[in-house]
């Protein structure tokens, strides 16, 4: 009987616990909070930003979203960007963004230092978890950050794109394939400035740019 009891115990205590609420079971997430995160899907396909590009966004930056990417980027939940990469993806299946050629998937990456702080890319986990959806090939390394940059956040837009100004460079292509179109990959998209310096170092080196895919995008009033 105690033996029973402390079994289970043990099993409730050792089961994985959801990092929104802390009920177990949870696989990341329990099905509660995975219901309410899935209720802030934006439900919009590919649009045009102010700089042309194309963005598709699987869901509002809003909570419990929201708390859903600061639990991976800043708690160390690796396992969330597995469901948020793989929802992604369904979307994409559902609303992908015109290409000729199936493009390359290239996350944006965080400077080396970061990386080594937090020991991981979010943005490289969320694009390995959308391509096992897609079938599209990830090119993790395809861009590197060279230089660290400020939190964008409460940044105008110039200085935003005067942070971000030769902050990223070519990263290691073994077989450069310029015939198929770069889509970038960010856990969020707000202003559209992080693409934009992003997408200019790929085309100086002779790629198109089809557009950007994120798990969350900002309404324009919003700076996370
Ligand atoms: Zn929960």
């Amino acid at each position: 009987m105690w033996s029973q009891a402390a079994s289970a115990l043990s099993q409730l205590w050792l089961s994985p616990r959801c990092p929104l609420c802390d009920r177990s079971p949870a696989r990341p997430f329990c099905d509660s909070c995975w219901r309410q995160i899935q209720s802030c899907q934006t439900l919009t396909g590919p649009t045009r930003d102010a700089h042309a590009l194309q963005v598709l966004s699987w869901g509002w930056y809003q909570r419990p979203l929201k708390g859903a990417i600061a639990a991976l980027k800043y708690d160390g939940h690796r396992a969330i960007a597995d469901p948020l990469g793989r929802a992604l993806g369904d979307w994409w299946q559902q609303r992908p963004i015109p290409t000729r050629r199936p493009p390359w998937v290239v996350p944006i990456p965080l400077h080396g230092e970061k990386q080594r702080q937090r020991g991981f890319n979010q943005a490289a986990l969320i694009a390995a978890a959308f391509c096992r959806q897609t079938g599209l090939l990830l090119q993790a390394q395809g861009l590197r950050r060279q230089r660290p940059t400020q939190p964008q956040f409460g940044l105008g837009m110039a200085e935003r794109q005067q942070n971000l100004a030769d902050a990223f460079v070519l990263g290691d292509w073994s077989r450069p394939q310029r015939q198929r179109p770069i889509l970038l990959l960010d856990d969020i998209y707000t202003t559209g400035t992080t693409a934009q310096a992003a997408a200019a170092v790929l085309r100086r080196a002779g790629w198109s740019v089809c557009g950007m895919v994120t798990v969350a995008r900002a309404q324009s009033d919003q700076t996370p």
